[in-house]
């Protein structure tokens, strides 16, 4: 066990027992997220944003959703690129800092959780080992643990796998970067269940795409992206 890790260990536990302070001006108060700062970030919010892919956008559905059909049927974003939940989102999604989940799940209960329907099942996206065994943590699962507890709906961590481009037997065969567990469904049925699936940053919508499309391949009759940053800059470029 590295020194690192072990100071990992203690110092956020630590921080926990410290005054709350809002996380962005720093003003020392109850709540995680200030009264100004929240009312920033709802109007962060308020931008048009297309329903299918969460990109901002002037009318409901953006012209990419219009021509392309996605396998999801609708995207919630907390925020985008340019709100200052940003940096709040990186410190916990690539360098681990869980204490910042605190404020992102108060600004998901204030600002998302009347907005969204329902669902029966929660899904962590899934990503590649080697990056979660490199940073010691996958972060869309411990968002799927959180967000289970929030919405009193389970979570399955081992229905959905990646598979990295290696594996695949020929290079010039198609890659499908997603498995799904069939074992698992065999005892565990997912017909007509309406599921989410939780991401801390979305870029593009191609890989959601493939998760959706296997869900709904297996009997899901309604899949949502419950995504905290919707990051459309490589998008637009
Ligand atoms: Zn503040
Ligand atoms: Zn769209």
């Amino acid at each position: 066990m590295s020194f690192q890790f072990i100071k990992k260990k203690l110092v956020h536990p630590l921080q926990h027992l410290q005054p709350t302070c809002c996380v962005f001006c720093q003003q020392r108060q109850a709540q995680p997220i200030c009264y100004f700062c929240l009312n920033a970030l709802r109007e962060n919010l308020n931008y048009r944003q297309c329903l299918i892919c969460g990109k901002p956008n002037l009318t409901w559905v953006c012209k990419a959703c219009a021509n392309a059909s996605w396998s999801f049927d609708q995207t919630v974003a907390l925020a985008n690129e340019t709100s200052r939940l940003m940096a709040t989102v990186k410190a916990f999604h690539y360098h681990g800092h869980f204490s910042q989940m605190v404020s992102i799940l108060y600004a998901w209960k204030i600002l998302i959780s009347k907005r969204i329907t329902p669902v029966d099942l929660i899904i962590p996206f899934p990503e590649d080992v080697k990056i979660s065994q490199e940073r010691g943590f996958w972060s869309a699962l411990e968002l799927a643990k959180k967000w289970s507890r929030l919405t009193k709906t389970p979570y399955i961590s081992d229905l959905l796998t990646y598979h990295s481009k290696e594996s695949n037997v020929s290079k010039y065969s198609v890659f499908y970067p997603f498995k799904i567990n069939t074992e698992l469904l065999s005892i565990f049925s997912i017909t007509n269940f309406r599921i989410a699936v939780i991401l801390p940053h979305m870029q593009k919508p191609h890989l959601l795409h493939e998760t959706a499309k296997l869900l709904k391949a297996h009997g899901a009759r309604y899949v949502i992206n419950w995504v905290l940053i919707r990051d459309c800059t490589k998008e637009r470029g």
